[in-house]
C-alpha cells in the first residue's frame, strides 16, 4: 500500500496506470472501523485499484469544538487499510485541499434544508466540496458511501448528477456493533456510561418501525420512538424524523406506497450520534 499527501504525486501514480484499469475511491475522515472497512471491501472486489482518502475537512465542521475533538488515529488506520488490501491512501493537509480560502458556495435546495442540514448549517457545503474535489483529483469510476450517512449520500448523488461527474456511486449498509449501535469514530469518545446508553438509539427506531407498521400513523410512531429515548433521561433528540428515502421530505398521505427512512440525531453529552433505518413499505 503506498500512501500519497500531494495532489500532483497521487495524479503521476494514476497516469502511470492503464486507462482500462477501473478505481474505487472510499472517502474517509479516518478513525476508521469496520464499517470503513466494509467500504474498502466491496471496492476491492468491484474495482483493480482501491484508493481510500483521510482528511477531515474543516469545511463540513459547523462546530469548532467537534473539529478539534474528532478522534485521529492515522497510524492504526493505515495498518487497518493495508491489511484489506487497499492499494494507495490520500492522505492531504489542510494547506494541500484549501490553498486558498473556500469562496465556492453550493446549495442542494431541499435535501439540505432538514435533517443534518438544518442542524448544521453549512455541513453539506463542505462535503460537496470536498468530494467534487475528490472525484476531480482521483477520478474514480465508483465511490463507496455508508448509508449511515444517508442524507450525505443523497446529497453526494445530486452533486454527481447536476454536475455531470462520470461515476457509480453505491450506498452500502450500515455496519452496527453486536448490541446495534452503529459504529462511528465519534463512539470513541463516549464514556463507559454513555456507550451502555448509546445503543438505544438503534432501538428507538426499531420501537418506531414497528409502531408505524402496527398504527400506520406517522405521528404516533414519531412521538413512541422520542419519548422513549427521553424516558432515559441521558438524551438530548435533535430529530426523530419519518421521512420518504429518496427525497427526505415528510411522508404523508403517499407513505403506505414509499420506500421511508426513519432518521435520527441524537446528542450524549457532547456526543452527537445520528442513524437510520429504512422501511420499505408501510
Ligand atoms: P466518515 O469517516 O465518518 O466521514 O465516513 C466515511 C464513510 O464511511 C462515509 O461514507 C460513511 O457513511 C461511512 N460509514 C461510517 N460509518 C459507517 C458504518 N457504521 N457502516 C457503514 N459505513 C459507514
Amino acid at each position: 500500500m503506498q500512501v500519497f499527501q500531494t495532489i500532483s504525486e497521487i495524479r503521476s501514480k494514476l497516469k502511470s496506470h492503464i486507462p482500462t484499469q477501473s478505481i474505487g475511491l472510499v472517502p474517509t475522515m479516518g478513525a476508521l472501523h469496520e464499517g470503513h472497512l466494509s467500504l474498502i471491501q466491496f471496492s476491492t472486489q468491484e474495482n483493480d485499484i482501491t484508493i481510500a482518502s483521510i482528511f477531515v475537512n474543516p469545511a463540513q465542521f459547523n462546530n469548532p469544538e467537534d473539529l478539534q475533538k474528532y478522534p485521529r488515529t492515522t497510524e492504526q488506520d493505515l495498518q487497518m487499510l493495508s491489511e484489506s488490501n487497499c492499494d494507495y491512501v490520500f492522505m492531504p493537509s489542510e494547506a494541500e485541499m484549501y490553498p486558498t480560502p473556500l469562496t465556492l458556495g453550493i446549495n442542494f435546495g431541499n435535501l439540505e434544508a432538514t435533517l443534518e442540514g438544518a442542524h448544521r448549517p453549512g455541513h453539506f457545503r463542505g462535503v460537496g466540496v470536498v468530494v467534487a474535489k475528490l472525484f476531480n483529483i482521483i477520478k474514480p469510476q465508483k465511490a463507496y458511501f455508508g448509508q449511515k450517512d444517508l442524507q450525505q449520500f443523497l446529497i453526494i448523488n445530486q452533486l454527481a448528477k447536476q454536475l455531470n461527474f462520470d461515476i457509480q456511486l453505491n450506498c452500502c449498509p450500515i455496519v452496527r456493533e453486536k448490541d446495534g449501535l452503529a459504529m462511528s469514530s465519534r463512539n470513541r469518545r463516549l464514556t463507559p456510561t454513555q456507550r451502555t446508553f448509546a445503543p438505544k438509539l438503534h432501538e428507538a427506531l426499531l420501537l418506531t418501525e414497528k409502531k408505524l407498521l402496527e398504527s400506520g400513523n406517522i405521528a404516533t410512531a414519531q412521538h413512541t420512538g422520542i419519548q422513549f429515548l427521553n424516558d432515559f433521561g441521558v438524551f438530548e433528540v435533535e430529530y426523530l424524523e419519518i421521512v420518504d428515502a429518496e427525497t427526505l421530505s415528510p411522508v404523508g398521505a403517499k407513505a403506505k406506497k414509499e420506500a421511508v427512512a426513519i432518521c435520527i440525531a441524537a446528542k450524549l453529552g457532547d456526543i452527537r450520534l445520528i442513524d437510520n433505518l429504512l422501511v420499505k413499505r408501510i
